[in-house]
């Protein structure tokens, strides 16, 4: 059986359900998994990770990967590939996914399919949004080792398997690098990775400043949800970057996505038309989110947000 090899991310040494994910699909797909991790505790991770179904880990440690350095990350993980014979090899579509998969693709000079909504192992296919998410393609990726970067959410983790994967333990061996990390600062949000939450609540410039966001946030932490915005909110300061959704900021994927006072233009629609469920309040009934949204509300955010907020309490925690 060919087995599938998969970067796994880990937070606060945690792993991450976007790793999960992976190894579902893996399992799914009737193949055995193998997972390459760096840092962090890799005997609690290999328990997760056997639960669902990644027979070995092999665990990169040593002063070189302490810290996240792509080159080094990558030489690491083409030496696991090459040693292994790995032919699949699986990423999130998060910063880090982003960051490696194509410096793998070059190093093993094999193809790699960004942003998959679906792949198929069996016959090398990946789908992929284009053109802002107007046309799902369907790729074939040929070659002897064929990389996928796989956005989160479009997987559900489901756990089924038993044992911890056999960890085996590899000292980081590179030490000559061309790149050079001077600093690493770490998003110290509390709140979920937007790129990977279930729920995702989204201001535009209808906030109007980015005082209002607190309203936001009030509804994200009854909702346990990650906080996005749109391009203008971001581009008139009421936003930081790192909260852009859409075709120039982050794909989402979320089971519930609420855009407030956001107009609904396609760029901002590029990053969020595959939620499964879009709620959008806007003030004007003609706004093109309105035709996009399972539900809208018609009327003013400030009024409208606050409530939605009470509701939801009174739900979630009566
Ligand atoms: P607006 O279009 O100004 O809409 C504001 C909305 O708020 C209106 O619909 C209004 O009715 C509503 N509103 C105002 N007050 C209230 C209130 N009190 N209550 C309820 N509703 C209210 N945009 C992105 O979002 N992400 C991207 O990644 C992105 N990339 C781009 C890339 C390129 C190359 C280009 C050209 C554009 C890109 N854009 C992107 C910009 C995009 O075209 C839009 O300009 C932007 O999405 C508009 O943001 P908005 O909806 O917040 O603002």
């Amino acid at each position: 059986m060919k087995t599938v090899g998969i970067y796994i991310e880990t937070q606060e040494g945690q792993v991450k359900k976007t790793s999960l994910e992976l190894a579902t699909l893996a399992r799914r797909a009737g193949r055995d998994s193998i997972g390459i991790l760096f840092e962090d505790d890799a005997a609690e991770a290999a328990k997760m990770l056997g639960l669902y179904g990644v027979k070995r880990v092999f665990h990169i440690t040593g002063d070189a990967v302490a810290d996240y350095n792509p080159d080094v990350f990558a030489r690491h993980m083409d030496d696991v590939i090459r040693d292994q014979g790995i032919e699949d090899f699986l990423a999130a579509f998060s910063d880090r996914g982003k960051d490696l998969m194509p410096r793998l693709a070059a190093r093993l000079k094999a193809p790699l399919a960004v942003d998959c909504l679906d792949i198929d192992l069996d016959s090398s296919e990946a789908v992929q949004a284009i053109y802002s998410g107007k046309v799902n393609a369907r790729f074939r990726l040929s070659g002897d080792v064929r990389l996928y970067a796989i956005r989160p959410n479009t997987v559900t983790a489901e756990s089924g398997a038993t044992g911890a994967a056999e960890v085996i333990t590899v000292p980081a061996s590179v030490s000559d690098t061309r790149v050079d990390v001077r600093e690493v600062v770490r998003n110290v949000s509390e709140r979920v990775d937007l790129t990977e939450a279930q729920i995702v609540v989204s201001g535009g410039y209808g906030m109007g400043s980015a005082e209002s966001f607190r309203i936001l946030e009030d509804l994200a932490d009854v909702l346990d949800a990650a906080v996005g915005a749109s391009r203008r909110a971001v581009d008139e300061g009421l936003a930081p970057y790192p909260m852009q959704v859409g075709q120039t900021g982050k794909v989402v994927n979320p089971e519930l996505y609420v855009a407030c006072g956001i107009s609904g233009a396609i760029q901002h629609l590029a990053g969020m038309k595959s939620a499964k469920t879009i709620v959008a309040v806007n003030k004007d009934a003609e706004a093109p989110i309105l035709k996009k949204a399972h539900y809208g509300i018609v009327g003013d955010l400030f009024e409208v947000v606050p409530l939605l907020t009470e509701e939801f309490r009174k739900a979630i925690h009566k």
